[in-house]
């Protein structure tokens, strides 16, 4: 069995691959020297091209398990005490300790404002009680960046806290999926469990600003990810239809072949021409949050579409397991619907665009 198909069929990336990718740059790409990052003569436009080369391998949950640390880190990065910073990142970005964000609950994801998730103050310690939903790399993280009620209804009463995982009364079930099969999926359970206030990231019920600026950079890696699989997808379908022979010629000699491929094409290069503005956008640090949102959705839709089309030309070898078409089809809806799904996207950037 190749590597990738026993990390699927583990349903989790081995530690070790962890070690690795930080011996290799790549987990402290982009962050802070003095935290165990290296971020000399790197931007966002390197990030990007790694996200390219880990999204090329057809693998769909590699980067999303691998990388957790993109969306659980930077959170305490920005808004954690230094004594948190100095014992968190360095361990996570050397690949020793995983790191998760944990937002989403049973009850639902999209209305982040409602999240149910209790943090009450006791004495000298939060004493925390809830559920999280589908969180990535959930079953072997160490750390969860955890959103939690602190304060009374809305967004104005969310905190940010780091919770150990090993602390008596967190417990985890593990969830099977459609896609992203190797990266481990899970639901937290929070029972009663203590929590000193050091472990708060950010000021009380100031947490959900921390949340937001999350969203924009893990959404610009979403769409680029979706524009890399659906180039994997794309050539893949390209060779078959090279290769091919049906009513006595090459598939990709009749002409509604070379349209479908072609157009593929034009929807991936229009798409990453927009990844690359936003990109340079968020270097200047003049991106906006609707653009980002719109993006992801353009992105996921192009990604629909070329998945869709490349299984079309591949035929019945785009079902059988073992063709990176098959696998990357199985990716759409988690890109669909995970970091911010499509209606709920559109409806953020109309509110912005004053559409209301
Ligand atoms: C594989 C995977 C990994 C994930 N990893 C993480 C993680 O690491 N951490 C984390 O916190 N979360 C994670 N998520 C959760 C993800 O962010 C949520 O699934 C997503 O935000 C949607 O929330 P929901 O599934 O509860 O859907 P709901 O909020 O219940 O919404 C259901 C559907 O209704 C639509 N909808 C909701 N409200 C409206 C409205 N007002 N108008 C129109 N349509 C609406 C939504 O768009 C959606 O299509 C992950 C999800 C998956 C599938």
């Amino acid at each position: 069995m190749s590597t990738q198909f026993q990390w699927e069929a583990d349903g989790e990336l081995p530690r070790s691959l962890h070690k690795k990718a930080a011996e290799a740059g790549i987990l402290g790409l982009n962050y802070p020297d003095e935290y165990g990052g290296h971020s000399e003569g790197f931007d966002i436009f390197h990030s990007l091209t790694q996200t390219e080369e880990m999204a090329a391998a057809g693998a769909g949950g590699l980067g999303a398990s691998l990388m957790t640390h993109g969306i659980g880190l930077p959170p305490i990065l920005a808004m954690g005490s230094e004594e948190m910073k100095r014992r968190i990142a360095p361990e996570v970005l050397a690949g020793d300790k995983i790191i998760s964000l944990a937002i989403t609950e049973p009850s639902g994801g999209s209305d982040v404002a409602q999240l149910k998730t209790k943090a009450v103050l006791t004495g000298n310690k939060y004493i925390v009680n809830g559920s999280k939903m589908f969180i990535t790399s959930g079953m072997r993280a160490d750390y969860m960046t955890v959103a939690v009620r602190t304060g009374g209804a809305g967004m104005g009463g969310i905190s940010l806290m780091l919770i150990e995982t090993d602390r008596p009364g967190v417990s985890r079930t593990r969830l099977d999926k459609m896609g992203w099969r190797c990266s481990d999926t899970a639901a937290v359970h929070f029972d009663n469990v203590e929590v000193p206030p050091e472990n708060l990231i950010g000021p009380e019920n100031g947490g959900f600003a921390g949340i937001m600026r999350n969203f924009n950079s893990e959404r610009l890696g979403m769409a680029h990810g979706c524009c890399a699989m659906a180039r994997v997808a794309l050539a893949e379908a390209v060779e078959w239809a090279t290769n091919r022979e049906t009513f006595g010629k090459r598939l990709a000699q009749h002409q509604s072949i070379r349209i479908k491929l072609a157009d593929c094409q034009r929807q991936i290069n229009t798409t990453q021409a927009w990844v690359d503005l936003c990109a340079w956008q968020a270097k200047q640090g003049s991106g906006q949050p609707a653009d980002y949102a719109m993006l992801k959705v353009q992105a996921t839709r192009m990604l629909e579409h070329v998945a869709r089309e490349a299984a079309q030309v591949l035929g019945g070898a785009s079902y059988i397991t073992g063709s990176k078409v098959e696998r990357i089809y199985r990716e759409v809806r988690v890109n669909a619907i995970g970091g911010g799904s499509e209606e709920i996207m559109l409806d953020l950037a109309g509110r912005q665009l004053g559409y209301s």
